[in-house]
């Protein structure tokens, strides 16, 4: 058996589905294939099932703040489960969305795993699939240290299968995983251990907006664990985790080792070299700025091309690559990398925009570069014992100090950046942002009365 398309994505997570659906809306034949659920790691093993830990997480810390609000509330328990069932259903109905978005859109949506057998076909199930363009939106896995005793720990998709909620947990890595994971863990009430290699976690982050994010933990978060690198895990009889730095501390009784240290590229197993499309030594495929790949018709998109792995940047990436492909108004469209605004969502979120103070310094000459900062307790927990600060700052250039940076922590956060990153994109400055009426009281209004 054998079919042929315009367009086929290997891969139906973020990237892949949103340049099938556009190609199939501009009219091409599409089709997209997935070898595990529909809607990849952001879907399944990440952003979503994320978020909905992170607003529990919220609400635990909200409960924590009610009395001083005047709410007398009594505890009970916390079920882990509970939240698994809701969040593994509310996944199942984004599957069904999917699902119907294809039907509707005239996707041919094929469950296998697809194998290159040259530039323009595919092998899935035994069957031959030809298409004029393919895209590679296979995506990324966790990456284990080969240390003795890292088969005991789990990786994040682990953490998110796991059932029942761990009462000691070492989560290792310093990016965005691993912060929001050992935050998650702390604040629905697991002994939760961060441990990172270095001074801090997030070091490629603005410098003052992670000392504020240190604070905080040191306040109330994971215990952190600085210049911590794990020697060997031993299993104990008890089945509890014995782990072993390399300065010989041991942390004992874990029942839960997360392994958070980065992502790799999933394009081992998918013979590329049949196609003749060339990756990095990781395994990176290389791209133009129009998702090109060196072999013509075949394109990647999302994180299999090691730039910028967020679910937003893929799908943008995909869906301008399909409006070049198959709308011939759009015949240069194509995503721009820059200003890409992103959320880690710690305790409390942080969001950034552009570079950091020391980036727009050596880019720019600190001669050059204004830096407008500040930093106040919430209103949120100010009337709580739990007074804690949040940290804003606008890192701006040249005379007319264009705004290039733009970095907070804070409650919030996540819902506040947004709208800066629109006005950066069209160029403001310190003067556009001062000429903006505050929204009070609040605390995205410390973004337009910086002095
Ligand atoms: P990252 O690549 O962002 O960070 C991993 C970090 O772990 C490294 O930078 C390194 O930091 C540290 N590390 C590396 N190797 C080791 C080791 N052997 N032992 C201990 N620490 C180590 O990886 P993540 O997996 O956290 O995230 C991958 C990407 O996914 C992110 O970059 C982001 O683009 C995306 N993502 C986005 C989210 C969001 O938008 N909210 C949420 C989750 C992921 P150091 O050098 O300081 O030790």
């Amino acid at each position: 058996m054998s079919r042929h398309f315009d367009y086929l994505s290997i891969g139906a997570g973020s990237g892949g589905i949103a340049s099938a659906n556009r190609a199939a809306i501009r009219g091409a034949k599409a089709a997209v294939i997935e070898a595990k659920a529909v809607g990849g790691t952001c879907v399944n093993v990440g952003c979503v099932p994320k978020k909905v830990m992170w607003y529990g997480a919220h609400i635990a810390e909200a409960l924590k703040y009610a009395p001083s609000y005047g709410f007398e509330i009594e505890q009970t328990g916390y079920s882990w489960e509970t939240m698994v069932k809701n969040r593994e259903a509310y996944i199942e109905r984004i599957h069904g969305g999917y699902k119907r978005g294809f039907e509707g859109n005239g996707v041919e949506y094929i469950e296998g795993f697809a194998t290159f057998v040259d530039a323009n076909t595919v092998e899935v199930n035994g069957e031959t699939i030809t298409a004029d363009h393919i895209t590679i939106a296979v995506g990324g896995r966790p990456t284990i240290p080969n240390i003795p005793g890292a088969e005991h720990g789990i990786d994040s998709d682990g953490f998110f299968a796991l059932k029942e909620q761990p009462k000691k947990a070492v989560v290792v890595g310093a990016g965005y995983i691993a912060v929001e994971l050992a935050g998650v863990f702390h604040a629905l009430g697991t002994d939760s251990h961060l441990m990172v290699r270095q001074d801090r976690p997030l070091r490629d982050f603005d410098r003052d907006i992670i000392d504020c994010l240190l604070v905080r933990m040191e306040q109330d978060g994971p215990t952190l664990h600085k210049y911590s690198e794990i020697k060997k895990v031993d299993k104990q009889e008890d089945g509890t985790l014995c782990i072993t730095t390399l300065n010989d501390e041991c942390i004992e009784d874990v029942d839960c080792l997360v392994w958070a240290i980065g992502r790799e590229p999933t394009t081992d197993k998918i013979n590329l070299q049949a196609a003749g499309v060339e990756a990095d030594e990781q395994g990176f495929i290389k791209t133009d700025k129009y998702q090109n790949t060196n072999v013509k018709g075949i394109y990647a998109v999302g994180d299999i091309t090691g730039e910028a792995a967020l679910t937003p940047v893929a799908i943008k990436a995909g869906r301008l690559l399909s409006e070049r492909l198959f709308n011939k108004d759009m015949p240069d469209a194509h995503m721009d990398y820059s200003l890409i605004p992103t959320i880690v969502f710690s305790h409390p979120p942080i969001g950034t925009i552009g570079l950091t103070e020391v980036e727009a310094v050596a880019e720019h000459g600190k001669e050059n570069v204004t830096v407008y900062a500040s930093n106040f307790a919430a209103m949120y927990n100010a009337v709580t014992p739990h007074r804690a600060l949040s940290d804003f700052k606008l890192v701006c250039v040249g005379k007319d100090e264009k705004v290039i940076g733009l970095h907070g922590i804070g409650e919030g956060m996540d819902e506040i950046i947004q709208g800066f990153a629109v006005a950066m994109k069209m160029g403001a400055t310190k003067a556009d942002f001062d000429a903006t009426v505050a929204l009070h009281p609040t605390s995205a209004e410390e973004f337009v009365t910086l002095r």
